[in-house]
């Protein structure tokens, strides 16, 4: 199979319209992504001599001439495919899937307990190599890619986590014999926001993740920004209290230390419940149903739930109206784990970010629960992403 680096645009664009649509016909195809029939003719030839896309039965054309058909065209399920490892730290998950998103088969296993370069490197290693030898025969694998948490793992350091990604990148993609990519999970989610929600295909947005940390993928123009050290788009580290608590990267009073799952969860033990027990920290699904109970009492405008999720939406809409005036970016996808009252968080801030914009600006800011694929799957699309490429919104 070809490399990603030959495809021409033409070819990514008629992957894209497929993955998207569905199965289509040339005609719809060459109309949907603005190209000439005899450029579809050709594509659509070498892929399925790549053996990437199949031709389906006929279909009765809408387009005035009676009764004419055409043949569909769909992607093939089963090349090509990618490995998408997603790390928390306690599960790790790993799917098999295509450029459909069809999970071929899945697995999950405990996160290794240690944070040496080298047990970290066996146990993927193991993790993936074991994964191949069950799955390889489903299709063609194309690659590999891995989300890792941000800050937390394998250091509490961004940047020294950054240059471990880098290393941990070759030496796989040496050991495994094939392409491996490496980023941390929040950008692996927005990678998979970009090109899995339908509602929401932009050039140019932010996605926010809330989870232990408050994370951000920019996308502009299309690609993901990562700044030149790979560290763009930091919000959960602006600093909103000079008198805050300590954060895990080593400063004070960053936003994570209110907005954090965690420390909003803290706040509602000490506060709602009045409860030193901090014991469902740890604890994802008691950190969840937590959350939710906040957010519910919040919304039937009990204090001091209230007051809780009313300060964090300040503290992000200030963070969020900073970053919205010096990007330019006016589109924004915030993703948590707030349960069915989101809105009372999100309506006090999108107010915040209203009120703190240039005047006579705007922007459109949207909450999406997470969806539980949504790492594991994106951690696959930081290899099949290559095979997508934008399309203008207006022949959408
Ligand atoms: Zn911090």
């Amino acid at each position: 199979m070809k490399d990603t680096s030959e495809l021409t645009d033409n070819t990514r664009r008629i992957i894209t319209l497929l993955k998207r649509n569905g199965p289509l016909p040339k005609g719809e195809l060459a109309q949907l992504g603005n190209m000439g029939w005899a450029t579809v003719v050709k594509v659509i030839n070498q892929l399925a001599e790549d053996g990437m896309v199949k031709r389906l039965g006929t279909v009765i054309l809408d387009n005035g001439k009676k009764g004419k058909r055409a043949y569909l065209y769909d992607l093939i399920d089963t090349r090509p495919l990618a490995i998408g490892v997603d790390i928390e730290y306690q599960t790790t998950t790993i799917v098999l899937t295509n450029l459909k998103g069809n999970v071929l088969a899945s697995a999950k296993l405990p996160t290794v307990n240690s944070r040496s370069d080298q047990t970290i490197r066996n146990f993927l290693l193991s993790t993936i190599s074991e994964f191949l030898e069950a799955h390889a025969h489903k299709g063609v694998i194309c690659g590999v890619g891995i989300g890792i948490p941000g800050i937390g793992f394998p250091t509490n350091s961004r940047l020294d986590n950054i240059k471990k990604m880098k290393g941990l990148m070759d030496w796989l993609s040496q050991k495994l014999q094939m392409p491996v990519q490496v980023n941390d999970n929040t950008k692996a989610y927005a990678i998979f926001e970009k090109w899995n929600n339908e509602t929401f295909p932009q050039e140019n947005f932010i996605f926010v993740s809330v989870r232990t940390g408050v994370g951000t993928g920019i996308f502009y123009h299309g690609n993901l920004y990562l700044g030149t050290r790979g560290l763009a788009g930091e919000i959960g580290h602006i600093q909103v209290d000079p008198d805050g608590r300590p954060c895990r990267c080593g400063n004070r009073g960053c936003l994570e230390t209110i907005l954090g799952e965690q420390n909003l969860y803290r706040e509602y033990c000490l506060q709602v419940l009045q409860t030193k027990n901090l014991s469902g920290l740890n604890d994802p699904q008691t950190l969840e149903a937590g959350l939710t109970d906040l957010f519910s009492r919040a919304s039937r405008g009990e204090e001091p739930a209230l007051s809780i999720v009313h300060e964090a939406a300040v503290q992000l809409g200030r963070g969020l109206a900073h970053t919205i005036m010096v990007l330019d970016i006016s589109n924004v996808v915030i993703s948590g784990h707030f349960g069915p009252h989101a809105e009372v968080l999100l309506d006090p801030m999108r107010k915040f970010i209203g009120s703190h914009l240039l005047p006579g600006t705007s922007c459109t800011i949207k909450y999406l629960p997470f969806d539980p694929q949504g790492h594991v799957q994106g951690a696959a699309l930081l290899i099949l992403k290559d095979y997508f490429i934008d399309i203008q919104s207006e022949t959408m």
